[in-house]
């Protein structure tokens, strides 16, 4: 086969089974309380790619540990994206994602900005509909509200070669993680520092796509935070370290006191989160203008100081919406909103976080087709 002909191929998956899957019991045990990202199901998929045969030997089998050479590129040169999006469970037991398209269409432009091959159109929901029917017990009762199955795709570089160039094997997976409510209390205002020392992404760099070495980057910046008595890192841009861009992994959102809603426009080095996008239309929706614009550190400071800004938020797929109570920096230290009432999470913030929720959940129509069923 060739890669032309694969890469119009629909992938269906082989199905390995595994003899020694955990036990109800055991699984019942990490269902009742799940740590994000830290218990992974029976199974995963992997497929593989090579520049002579496209791609080849797409399968469901047990979840294990990978063989990987240790002269393979991804190793080395981190030539290497990945996705992140939740399969939610419906109160009659069906299992949904959420806007899958816009995760698929960002991994294409993250393969393309990493010089990794495509996957053909549909594989990637293909692979996260076929990991999701193999280990649906793993799929959290919707009972709970906010527990999920959180679905990691990934690509990597495995071709055991250190020349500097694309490499010519490269392997694509999907493993999958039982994830409890990001805050087992409810959401709570969390605290950033913002940093001007360390930069996350650069004009022309790989800030928009979704790969590891951005994720690298980041955590200096984070370690900054903690050390100052902070949870989350907010980063400004590279050239005039003034325009914020992101906290942490996430997007981020001003509320102000006469409703608008304005989050930083993209601008070639934020990444174009699925939240952000949905929390766009459905602020607008709930009455609230939306802007999309460049945003500085310093309307932050005044705004919150004036009170014109009167909400804080980041949005992304593992924590929905975060609420941030306060902004610290060298030179100062800012408490943002009243913590006295609703645990310091504002109404706006608190009105667009259930919205999305009901959405996901299918606690509300899906009037806009944003749910895929999975299984
Ligand atoms: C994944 C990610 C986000 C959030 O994207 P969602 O699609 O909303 O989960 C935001 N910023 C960065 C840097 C990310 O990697």
């Amino acid at each position: 086969m060739t890669a032309e002909t694969t890469a119009s191929d629909v992938w269906s998956f082989a199905v390995e089974r595994r003899s020694d899957p955990a036990s109800a019991e055991a699984r019942a045990a990490i269902l009742a309380d799940p740590a994000f990202g830290q218990a992974f199901t029976d199974h995963m998929v992997v497929a593989n790619w090579s520049v002579e045969q496209g791609w080849f030997d797409q399968k469901v089998t047990a979840y294990a540990p990978l063989r990987v050479s240790p002269a393979a590129a991804v190793l080395h040169y981190a030539q290497e994206i990945f996705e992140g999006l939740k399969a939610y469970r419906h109160a009659d037991g069906s299992v949904w994602a959420f806007r899958p398209e816009r995760n698929a269409a960002r991994f294409a432009a993250s393969a393309q900005r990493l010089a990794l091959p495509q996957l053909p159109e549909g594989a990637f929901v293909a692979a996260l509909r076929a990991l999701v029917t193999a280990d649906e017990p793993w799929v959290p009762s919707a009972a709970d509200g906010e527990t999920s199955l959180y679905l990691r795709p990934y690509m990597i570089a495995t071709e055991a070669a250190l020349s500097v160039r694309p490499s010519h094997e490269v392997l694509f997976g999907v493993i999958a993680s039982p994830a409890g409510p990001y805050f087992d209390t409810g959401p709570r205002p969390v605290s950033i520092w913002l940093t001007t020392s360390t930069i996350r992404a650069t004009p022309g760099g790989t800030g928009a796509a979704k790969c590891g070495g951005n994720y690298a980057a980041s955590l200096a910046g984070l370690a900054e935070a903690v050390a100052n008595g902070c949870e989350q890192v907010a980063f400004v841009e590279a050239v005039e370290h003034k325009w914020l861009e992101e906290i942490g992994s996430m997007n981020m959102f001003f509320v102000y006191a006469d409703g608008r809603v304005v989050t930083p426009e993209l601008s070639g080095s934020i990444l174009a989160g699925v939240t952000r996008a949905s929390v766009l239309e459905l602020a607008a929706e709930l009455g609230h203008p939306v802007e999309e614009r460049q945003i500085s550190a310093d309307e932050w400071k005044d705004g919150v100081r004036s009170g014109e800004i009167t909400e804080v938020f980041a949005s992304g797929t593992a924590a929905v919406i975060t609420p941030i109570g306060r902004l610290a920096w060298p030179e100062g230290d800012l408490t943002i909103g009243d913590h006295s009432v609703d645990h310091g999470v504002g109404p706006v913030t608190r009105q667009i976080r259930s919205a999305l929720l009901d959405l996901q959940y299918g606690r509300v129509p899906d009037t806009r087709g944003w749910l895929t069923r999975l299984a």
